[in-house]
């Protein structure tokens, strides 16, 4: 395939010239997400309506170039990068909250809202959105809905899917059509909503989208529990669920990443504990209250840990800023990264971590880590050199080894990162022969001409 200049300049017909470019500057912007590949496409549009995503696309059928539309480009799997090269459909422009209805917690949004600033828009109206991946501010809706993000409080509040209505979504066909209900409930016909969240941008591209919310908690509170051992962490994590206590996030941390947190915010942090646990509860004050004191007595009593609770706001979120800054903090500690975030059962998670342990010590990389310890998904990092061969290979077979483990476990290689083009080549280890064809029969009954996203989750 290949973008014409006749082709580029019907698209520019199409978002107005300064929507629309192929300048070196433009290109080099938009070919990369969070793994840091690099993938120029050959032009980059901004859409701003439904009618303009549909025309692209009836373009792309007629000329046959390919459609990889982005939100933020933070992504941790590839989805967004143009790897077939085409143009970068940019849907930031779609950047309007329509209505957030008080009386029937629902709201409509378009798929550009950066999430943050979504949330912060209803909980002035006293609501809550709970998706709260780590990268709330920058990120979008559409890539939300589009990975199925999770983020910290999916424990409690469950992951984006839990609270997608409907959606407005321009088939790779061009049609515009509406999906899943305006209300609170519906089951009439497939559950096609359903199925376009966490596909990746691979069956459609969002442009409106109903979500459901919640009241607004009235308060919460955090606290860090600080570990010399990570199986008694693990053990205080499954004690607390066992007494039928639900945190709105339970976040681990493993050594490696205490200290590479340390070494990056001098935040005070404990660098000989084993583990520490980031917990948070929230409800109304009294029940907070009792839900803290709880677990207080869970950690104190058997699992012994050292507990701090925060007392203010600001500390709250200085415990939450040293949890946030792993990622970046690792780039320090090499120029290559492997992120995964495989998810075990819970009570599994010390021997994930002594598997990682003992991968790190074979292969003399920095492994590391940390993520959501109450629904058993664990960010795992491996750092090499990318320009050496012999590392890159040695964390390659780490992360075949991880994920083999994994699924020995009983878990799933992904709990909310995608698969993308970082996971597309070990979906035979978890996705079934037939299983696989009867998703490669879903996505050519969506996108007959293979033109949206290709590249991605289905080789
Ligand atoms: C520091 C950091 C922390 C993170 N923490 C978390 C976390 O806690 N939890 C979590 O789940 N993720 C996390 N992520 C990953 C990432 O932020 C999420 O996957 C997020 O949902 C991506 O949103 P985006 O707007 O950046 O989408 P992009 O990266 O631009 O795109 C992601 C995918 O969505 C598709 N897409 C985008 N918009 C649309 C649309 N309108 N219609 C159809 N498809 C579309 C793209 O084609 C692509 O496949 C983190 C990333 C970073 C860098």
């Amino acid at each position: 395939m290949g973008l014409s200049p006749k082709v580029f300049h019907q698209l520019c017909n199409i978002v107005g010239k300064e929507y629309c470019t192929r300048s070196a500057e433009d290109q080099v912007c938009y070919a990369y997400d969070a793994t840091r590949r690099f993938y120029p496409p050959e032009a980059v549009v901004f859409p701003k309506d439904a009618q303009d995503v549909s025309a692209i696309l009836q373009l792309a059928n007629t000329h046959g170039f390919y459609v990889t539309p982005r939100g933020a480009g933070s992504g941790m799997s590839g989805g967004s990068l143009p790897v077939a090269g085409g143009i970068a459909m940019v849907m930031t422009r779609f950047d309007r909250i329509l209505t957030i209805d008080t009386d029937n917690l629902v709201a409509v949004a378009q798929p550009g809202v950066v999430t943050g600033v979504f949330q912060r828009a209803v909980e002035s109206k006293g609501l809550f959105y709970p998706p709260d991946p780590s990268s709330a501010d920058f990120s979008t809706l559409g890539g939300n809905l589009a990975e199925c993000a999770g983020g910290v409080r999916a424990l409690k509040y469950g992951v984006t899917r839990d609270y997608v209505l409907g959606m407005e979504v321009v088939l790779p066909t061009g049609e515009i059509v509406r999906v899943g209900v305006q209300t609170t409930k519906g089951v009439v016909g497939y559950d096609l909503a359903r199925l376009i969240v966490g596909s990746e941008g691979t069956l459609g591209v969002i442009t409106e989208m109903t979500l459901r919310l919640l009241p607004l908690p009235e308060t919460s509170r955090t606290m860090l529990a600080v570990y010399d051992r990570m199986e008694t962490a693990a053990e205080a994590v499954a004690e607390i669920i066992r007494r039928g206590i639900i945190p709105r996030a339970i976040e681990y941390m493993d050594n490696t990443a205490i200290r590479c947190v340390e070494n990056l915010l001098d935040a005070g942090l404990p660098v000989d504990a084993e583990a520490i646990l980031l917990i948070e509860v929230d409800g109304n004050e009294s029940e907070t209250r009792l839900l803290l004191d709880r677990i207080v007595s869970v950690l104190e009593g058997e699992c012994r840990g050292r507990i701090q609770v925060a007392e203010t706001r600001e500390e709250a979120a200085r415990m939450w800023k040293a949890r946030k800054a792993i990622s970046p903090a690792l780039r320090r500690y090499g120029t290559g990264k492997l992120n995964e975030d495989i998810v075990v059962p819970r009570n599994r998670i010390p021997d994930m971590v002594a598997k990682i342990r003992s991968l790190a010590e074979k292969t003399g990389l920095t492994m590391l880590s940390f993520g959501h310890a109450g629904d058993g998904n664990i960010h795992f990092n491996v750092m090499f050199d990318k320009d050496d061969a012999r590392q890159t290979s040695l964390a390659l077979e780490a992360v075949d080894a991880v994920f083999d483990y994994t699924l020995a476990l009983g878990g799933t290689m992904s709990g909310e990162h995608g698969v993308g083009i970082a996971k597309a080549p070990y979906m035979k280890k978890e996705i079934s022969d037939d299983v696989l064809a009867l998703m490669k029969r879903i996505k050519r009954a969506f996108d007959p001409a293979g033109i949206l996203n290709p590249g991605k989750m289905l080789l």
